[in-house]
């Protein structure tokens, strides 16, 4: 399935509309640089207005990024800061394995570079040490090693460990005869809501408006000009020159705001969140069906690693992609359940108290990977949603500001267009 032939088919508009509409963006959003045509700021005319829609922590990164270059950004979110994906999140900022073709790898990897650049010019509170990632089974475990070299040959300073160089790195960790472990030294991790709310703090210290609890409903047409749009909200009309559609897993909002269909499959995923406790991993853990790490704030944070069981009443109850458990209880059953597992790789862990268990979903085009750059339909519309977007927010925020200010394409965003081929692949 292409999004090509999404212009065949599921497009609002004819093939013939849809082809001139996007050469009218190639021209008005000067993706091939045009000197004048780009949003360039000059002192006789209003400078540029940008909305960013959608205040995750891709959303407050690129309003961050707008806003610190010098444009007129406003941020709407219809709900807070960090409310849907960036809040039931494991956080875990990397470009480890997992992360192919080359072209994604690098992208993450100028992520993991970005994020150290944002943390010095804001002070963010971002925790750096590496993580610790093995399977139970022999064969998986090959497999790892074998795509840690692969990400050797990519530049990443990852490798294989014995147990016994784990254990020295880790000495909490039980790491159950796995033999073999593979650390990743670059990864981080961040709380993304308190990361997110700072990003925008800063934006706003640039002059960014936010507007919280304002929901996109509809992009009216052009103004008498053709320069702008109208974004009907629920906070009342407003024109702006591009809007940018930062808005996560919703599967409805690029159809309806961007004019095409963006294949997605996003999955959920259960973060469970404790009180502060004193310090006891300096590593993320990536263990047989658990992901572990502990924040600078001491709290730990879990997450699992299978998705929900495929069975029918489970796809029924997550049609409707609750965020929460039905139930306290429930939620708690899960969490003790999580927490037991942990438990059997983290030797000596104390009591923890429970702090919040999230249901996350993941923002998944259909091949797995990032879908940003200019809508095929829209000229004034461009597109940001990704997994990973918590590895991705910081580089993704600099290159967005740098296309739309510059118009010049960035060649590290190339394969990840909206025009692209998506063939399904499971990754998470
Ligand atoms: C369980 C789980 C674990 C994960 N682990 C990791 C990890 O370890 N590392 C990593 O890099 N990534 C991870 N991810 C993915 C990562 O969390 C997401 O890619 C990232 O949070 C996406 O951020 P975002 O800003 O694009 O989307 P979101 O945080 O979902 O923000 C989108 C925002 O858009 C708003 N919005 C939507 N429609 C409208 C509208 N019409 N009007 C106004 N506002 C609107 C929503 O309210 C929302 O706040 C994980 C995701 C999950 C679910």
């Amino acid at each position: 399935m292409a999004v090509r032939a999404l212009a065949e088919g599921k497009m609002k508009d004819s093939k013939q509309i849809q082809r001139r509409q996007f050469n009218r963006w190639l021209v008005s959003a000067s993706l091939i640089p045009m000197a004048g045509k780009a949003l360039v700021l000059e002192a006789s005319r209003p400078k540029p207005r940008i909305a960013v829609v959608g205040a995750g922590i891709v959303g407050s990164a690129i309003t961050y990024h707008l806003a610190k270059r010098g444009l007129d950004v406003t941020l709407l979110d219809r709900n807070a800061v960090a409310s849907a994906s960036s809040h039931g999140t494991f956080a875990w900022i990397n470009a480890s394995w997992a992360k192919q073709p080359e072209s994604y790898h690098a992208l993450n990897q100028m992520g993991v570079d970005a994020w150290h650049r944002l943390q010095r010019a804001l002070n963010l509170p971002v925790k750096w040490g590496g993580s610790l990632e093995w399977f139970a089974a022999p064969e998986r475990q090959d497999r790892l090693a074998r795509d840690v070299q692969e990400q050797q040959a990519w530049g990443e300073p990852a490798r294989m460990l014995t147990e016994l160089e784990a254990l020295a790195l880790e000495p909490r960790v039980a790491f159950g005869g796995a033999g073999r472990v593979a650390l990743s030294p670059r990864d981080g991790a961040l709380d993304p809501v308190l990361v997110s709310q700072l990003l925008v703090n800063a934006a706003k210290n640039y002059g960014a408006r936010v507007i919280e609890h304002c929901e996109l409903l509809r992009v009216d047409e052009t103004t008498e000009d053709q320069r702008q749009k109208i974004l009907g909200t629920s906070c009342g009309d407003m024109a702006f020159d591009r809007f940018v559609l930062a808005t996560g897993a919703d599967p409805s909002a690029i159809h309806s705001f961007a004019g095409f269909d963006l294949p997605q499959r996003s999955t959920p995923g259960v973060i469970v969140v404790t009180h502060p406790i004193p310090p006891v991993l300096s590593h993320i853990v990536v263990a047989p069906g658990i992901h572990i790490h502990q924040r600078l704030d001491g709290r730990l944070v879990l997450g699992e690693q299978e998705g929900a069981p495929e069975s029918a009443a489970h796809k029924l109850r997550l049609t409707a992609r609750p965020t929460r458990f039905p139930s306290k209880a429930t939620a708690s059953q899960h969490a003790q359940r999580m927490i037991t597992l942990a438990r059997q790789y983290v030797t000596g862990l104390p009591e923890v108290k429970v702090e919040e268990v999230i249901i996350g979903w993941r923002p998944l085009p259909l091949d797995g990977h990032p879908v940003i750059g200019p809508s095929p339909a829209d000229p004034n519309a461009y597109v940001a949603v990704m997994h990973s977007g918590v590895s991705l927010a910081a580089i993704v925020g600099e290159l967005v500001a740098e296309e739309l200010l510059t118009g010049v394409r960035a060649p590290a965003l190339a394969p990840f267009r909206a025009d692209r081929t998506f063939e399904p692949v499971r990754r998470y």
